[in-house]
């Protein structure tokens, strides 16, 4: 599709691009042929679930809309091949009947496969990687026009750099991944005092498969939730993929009151700490639900309505405490206004090149603002005590570091930029942003 008048903007609404043109491809050889006609830039997009200008380009956008779906199951090695165009939500209904599931997930479903392992999304777990530490291989269509089967025994420093590499190397088109038998999760949730668990985090992360609490930084509490495996149970409901697309968008009633306390606090900001206090309470209530056992892939997406920015900073997992006790001191002292809660989880490390997790287990801090309002007084202030903890950011959320910070941060960054350039040497894949994140 092309024309004048195209309009593509992220689900917050907060970047907006008009490029000349939209692809949607229908196979490998369309897409590598428009590839190698096209002088650039082009971005490829998955669902616009990024808060950063990843997607934006004045130029070709690529949309795998009309890729999607599984490819091959393999349950005796526990492998399936998807493309990437698939929705989150789609990847367990057909996971599912092949006994196989992923082994953790984010905490939306709404993201394609492309978009979430580009950018390295994750759930929560001391023993869980993100979703790009499941790749075992992928398919890409470089800036060359080429279409390169990649994994460890073809061409491996390619193979380790697409990973995680949000779009820069070229297109994605499939994803063989690791998968893990299908299971079954209890669901649990309550209200604690905020300093009891911030002196139990290790204890609570190792006793749980997956541990979080949400910190509205002006209230004393916390809400808690965790996941367990429930160990032999099989939940006869198994939605489908209409069912799973259409849970997400729900907009239920509690979505409706926050929306409400958003606005409040854009117009009456002192009215944040007086809503945290009633929030933590009626989150803890709505999310009522200990005991509750569905499929995991049931389990983790929840449906977020409500339209936000946010930044999240992975921190080493030892200073974790100190990480968001100084962060929830920090907006009380300069007074910050915000209806959201600080999001706390646990990621373990990996060796992906360019992944926030990179050789140390982490915790993510993650802070939300209303999309109706300015976001950077919060996110600066928070950049700044996450930072001061060597933390790294999420590259689907907001933040201010560019390619020179980077290089500082990431031990292959060399590395990865060798193999970029190798299936972009003509650097189509690079926008006016990606060019700030990329090139010092
Ligand atoms: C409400 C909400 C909740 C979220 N929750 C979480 C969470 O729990 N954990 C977490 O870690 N993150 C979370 N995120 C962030 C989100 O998971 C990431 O930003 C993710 O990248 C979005 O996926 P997408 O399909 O929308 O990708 P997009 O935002 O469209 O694209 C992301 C990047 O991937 C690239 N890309 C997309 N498809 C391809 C492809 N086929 N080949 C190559 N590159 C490609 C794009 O060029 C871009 O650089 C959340 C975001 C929102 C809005």
């Amino acid at each position: 599709m092309s024309g004048a008048n195209l309009k593509w903007s992220n689900w917050s609404g907060g970047v907006k691009a008009t490029p000349d043109v939209i692809w949607r491809p229908r196979d490998e050889a369309e897409l590598a042929g428009l590839i190698k006609a096209y002088r650039g830039p082009i971005r490829p997009a998955g669902s616009g679930h990024s808060f950063t200008r990843l997607c934006e380009s004045p130029g070709a956008m690529v949309s795998l809309e009309n890729m999607t779906g599984l490819i091959s199951a393999d349950p005796a090695q526990g492998e399936a091949e998807l493309w990437a165009g698939t929705p989150v939500y789609a990847a367990g209904p057909l996971l599912h009947p092949h006994g196989l599931a992923l082994a953790n997930q984010g905490d939306i479903d709404r993201q394609t496969l492309g978009g979430a392992i580009g950018t390295g999304t994750h759930g929560t777990g001391l023993t869980l990687g993100s979703l790009s530490t499941m790749v075992a291989g992928v398919t890409l269509v470089t800036g060359t026009g080429d279409i390169l089967n990649l994994d460890i025994n073809n061409e491996p420093e390619l193979a380790e750099a697409a990973r995680l590499s949000f779009g820069s190397m070229g297109v994605i088109t499939r994803f063989r991944l690791k998968l893990v038998p299908s299971f079954a999760l209890t669901e649990s949730s309550y209200v604690a005092d905020a300093g009891t668990i911030l002196n139990q985090l290790e204890d609570m992360a190792a006793k749980h498969r997956h541990f979080e609490f949400f910190w509205f930084p002006y209230a004393d509490r916390v809400v808690v939730k965790t996941l367990d495996v429930a160990e032999g149970i099989r939940p006869e409901r198994v939605l489908d993929i209409p069912a799973m697309k259409a849970r997400g968008e729900r907009v239920s009633r509690d979505e409706k009151l926050f929306a409400m306390i958003c606005r409040s606090v854009r117009f009456l900001p002192w009215t944040s700490a007086w809503f945290h206090k009633l929030l933590t309470n009626q989150m803890a209530e709505g999310e009522a639900r200990s005991g509750r056992v569905r499929w995991s892939w049931e389990t983790f997406p929840s449906a977020r309505t409500t339209r936000f920015n946010e930044m999240e900073y992975a921190v080493p997992r030892p200073q974790a405490g100190a990480a968001i006790r100084a962060l929830v001191d920090r907006i009380r002292r300069d007074r910050i206004p915000t209806a959201f809660p600080i999001e706390f989880r646990y990621v373990k490390g990996d060796d992906l090149w360019l992944s926030p997790f990179y050789g140390r287990d982490s915790a993510t801090l993650s802070v939300h603002q209303h999309a109706s309002m300015n976001q950077w007084g919060l996110f600066r202030a928070a950049e700044e005590v996450c930072r001061g903890f060597d933390g790294r950011p999420h590259w689907g959320k907001q933040h201010t570091l560019t390619a020179k910070e980077f290089a500082a941060i990431y031990p292959k960054w060399e590395s990865f930029q060798a193999a970029r350039r190798r299936a972009d040497p003509e650097g189509k894949f690079l926008s006016p942003y990606m060019r700030s994140l990329l090139e010092t």
